[in-house]
């Protein structure tokens, strides 16, 4: 999950990382001699694309926010503009701290050409560093990445702590990326004049706060109402008359692959995740947010190794007792127990099957 610009911003400032004065325009920060008006959207590019303008006075001010709200920029549309004093920038710098997902570990990421988009920087001016997971980055380390940002003295210093604070933000809330770019180098030290954070969303369960946020609110009606019972839903298409509900995401992938190539369109897929086993009470409200799309067919693929397949149908069946879904419901269910979850599901009137091909024929001959 992405935050604004202004959300990232926020944290910064509470792990001590200095970020220029801000307000959610209408609200001007007082006392700024100029000022830069910031289209807050998750997405970075904004200068280039119109969405960061410089004004002399709070009228110019409103009339660059005026024009911004209600435009596009990328895909997403701006509904909130924010406004900062200017800085008087003598350098701008580049800082990441991401997740490696290769090693395993994070790793800090610095140039000093920011500013720019860091992908068109030359590799020998990008420091790319992993850091021990266990022990945090050293002395030696924060120091190494500071002097690559050709910072000396004092400012190499400040440069340091910031390093760290960067650091123990992204561990702290367990963000996948914490960038700022520009980090401003200034006459008062160093400012990040930008802030791309991306959190990881696997972890929100640990931050009941994250629902505040912007990003938190991603995705269609039908696709939050599925995240809410706790499972993960994509809808594919308004048009598609079919529905996948599927047990794990590789699964998802692939019997979207399949029902795409024998032509279908599809209107929603579902990975029931880890409510697949968790009972009639889990499943039954997914079933429902699914059932708000009045499915024509539904097509349930699951294949279980270790977990029971009757305990699953059991779910099944008093879940969609529950749930009312629309339209045919074919199910291919296979593994441990599939025999005896047929004879469960079998009498309710679902189209059950064990092997994917007679499934499949099944689903896609209804349409
Ligand atoms: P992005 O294009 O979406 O990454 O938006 P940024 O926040 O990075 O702004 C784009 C550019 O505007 C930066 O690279 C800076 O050059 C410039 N900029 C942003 N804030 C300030 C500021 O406070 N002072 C000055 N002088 N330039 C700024
Ligand atoms: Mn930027």
């Amino acid at each position: 999950m992405q935050l604004l610009e202004m959300e990232g911003k926020q944290l910064f400032a509470r792990h001590g990382i200095p970020v220029p004065r801000g307000t959610v325009w209408p609200e001007l920060p007082t006392g700024a001699a100029t000022l830069v008006i910031k289209a807050q959207v998750p997405a970075g590019g904004r200068g280039k694309r119109g969405g960061v303008r410089f004004a002399t006075d709070a009228a110019e001010a409103g009339a660059f926010a005026r024009a911004l709200l209600g435009t596009v920029i990328g895909e997403h549309r701006v509904t909130q503009v924010y406004v900062e004093e200017r800085v008087a920038i003598e350098r701008e710098l580049y800082l990441a701290v991401a997740l490696d997902r290769d090693r395993r570990c994070y790793a800090i990421l610095a140039s000093p050409d920011g500013g720019v988009d860091i992908e068109s920087v030359p590799e020998h001016r990008l420091l790319r560093l992993p850091i021990d997971p266990l022990g945090g980055p050293t002395g030696a380390e924060l120091r190494r990445v500071a002097e690559f940002l050709a910072l000396r003295g004092d400012i190499r210093r400040q440069a340091e702590q910031l390093i760290a604070k960067v650091y123990a933000l992204v561990l702290q809330e367990d963000a996948e990326l914490a960038e700022i770019n520009p980090l401003a180098l200034t006459g008062s030290g160093l400012i990040a004049c930008d802030a791309k954070l991306v959190l990881d969303a696997s972890a929100a369960f640990r931050h009941p706060d994250w629902q505040h946020y912007a990003g938190s609110r991603n995705g269609t009606e039908v696709e939050r109402a599925i995240a809410a019972a706790g499972a993960m839903g994509i809808e594919i298409s308004r048009q598609g008359e079919i529905t996948g509900v599927v047990s794990g995401a590789g699964l998802m992938m692939a019997t979207l692959d399949m029902l795409v190539d024998s032509g279908a369109r599809v209107r929603l897929m579902v990975d029931l995740g880890g409510v697949v086993l968790a009972g009639p009470e889990r499943i039954a409200p997914v079933l429902r947010a699914v059932a708000a799309v009045r499915p024509q067919t539904t097509f349930v693929n699951a294949y279980f190794q270790t977990a029971r397949c009757d305990d699953f149908a059991r779910a099944l069946a008093s879940a969609f007792t529950d749930a009312r879904l629309a339209g045919r419901v074919v199910i291919r269910l296979k593994g441990r127990y599939d025999a005896q979850a047929r004879e469960i599901l079998a009498p309710l009137g679902f189209d059950v099957h064990a092997d994917l091909q007679p499934a499949l024929a099944a689903a896609l001959a209804g349409i």
